[in-house]
């Protein structure tokens, strides 16, 4: 960091400043300039409170140059990380051979409803999007409602219908894991655990993903940060999981025609500052199903690293999501189209 003095500064107030960085245990180097002082904090100050600088008489401003995140960034790890959905040891009933995964140059697709229903609403689903190309099949199990009354999920119900229909078609399973208490069952289930926007900052359930196996995707906080939503990812690695893919779902702003505003910006960012890969979800991210497919290819186009996707045999009746859900057709039509997009900017669907 770097700790800019007001001009007009005292010896004694610089003199304090570097004091206190030494007792913090880093070096200091004073640039004395000929309108103000600054001086630039040496070492690993990542860990280091720096409020306490801001608030020292003479300070002008802190400026941090580390970013407050370390197993999430690029300072840590320059190549692009890779990770699969299926890990070892498999779940239970899991198929054998390659794994299809995140952030190398085939992109990693994962389509499925927002939420489990019944045994003929999945499985239909569920071949209709292998067939098309996807490699994960989402469905929740648990259910993030806004409303108490509306449809909650079928517990473990549907992570049972969701391992009967990984069994079927070979798809890895990705599902939302809502707290602490249910992580030991999901992850018996599922291949990969969702963490919802909602629950981004739900540290204890950071630390329970972070110390356990599985593939955690994470959700960004529809109120997020980026800085925030990499520190989110930070809780799970610095437990020991580096297998973390990071999912932009859109943000809450002002504007009406969608639900949440998708911010695709984050892609390119996000993959500047950290080694993970990011993949989209445009169903939430919008709301809206005719506005799925463009996002998909507007997503690939960015360099985004895969897609989650709302895909629903009959979105009219779905208990969940129906609006911004896409019919199997529509998917089968969008990965074909997408196959161009990545062909162009080097990536495979
Ligand atoms: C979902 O994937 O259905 C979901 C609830 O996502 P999010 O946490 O992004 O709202
Ligand atoms: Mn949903």
């Amino acid at each position: 960091m770097i700790v800019v003095m007001k001009s007009g500064a005292s010896k004694p107030q610089i003199e304090h400043v570097v004091k206190l960085v030494r007792e913090m245990g880093l070096k200091d180097h004073v640039i004395v300039g000929t309108e103000r002082t600054v001086v630039a904090v040496i070492g690993n100050d990542r860990f280091k409170d720096r409020s306490v600088l801001e608030s020292v008489e003479g300070v002008e401003k802190v400026v941090p140059i580390l970013a407050p995140y370390k197993m999430a960034s690029k300072e840590i790890k320059k190549e692009r990380s890779v990770v699969p959905f299926f890990i070892s040891p498999r779940t239970k009933g899991a198929p054998a051979g390659p794994s299809p995964s995140v952030g190398g140059k085939r992109l990693g697709i994962i389509a499925g409803p927002c939420s489990v229903e019944n045994k003929t609403q999945l499985l239909e689903i569920a071949h209709a999007v292998k067939e098309a190309g996807a490699g994960g099949l989402r469905g929740g199990a648990f259910k993030p409602r806004t409303n108490p009354y509306s449809f909650q999920g079928l517990a473990e119900e549907g992570l049972k219908l969701l391992a009967l229909a990984r069994e079927e078609t070979g798809l890895a399973v990705v599902t939302e894991v809502m707290a602490v208490e249910q992580v030991k069952l999901v992850a018996d289930y599922a291949d990969v655990l969702q963490v919802g926007a909602r629950n981004m900052q739900n540290f204890n359930l950071l630390n329970a993903v972070g110390e356990q196996s599985k593939p955690v995707l994470l959700k960004r906080g529809m109120s997020a940060t980026l800085e925030e939503f990499l520190l989110a990812a930070e809780y799970i690695m610095a437990k020991g999981n580096a297998n973390v893919m990071l999912c932009e779902r859109g943000i809450r702003t002002f504007e009406e025609y969608v639900r949440n505003t998708l911010a695709l910006a984050a892609v390119p960012e996000l993959q500047r500052v950290s080694h993970l890969p990011v993949i989209v979800d445009p169903s939430q991210g919008t709301g809206k199903n005719h506005l799925v497919d463009p996002m998909c290819r507007a997503a690939v186009a960015a360099g985004a690293d895969g897609l989650i996707i709302e895909v629903h045999n009959d979105p009219a009746h779905a208990l969940t999501d129906g609006a911004q859900s896409i019919t199997p057709q529509q998917f089968a039509a969008m990965m074909s189209a997408i196959k161009r997009i990545a062909a162009a900017v080097e990536r495979e669907v």
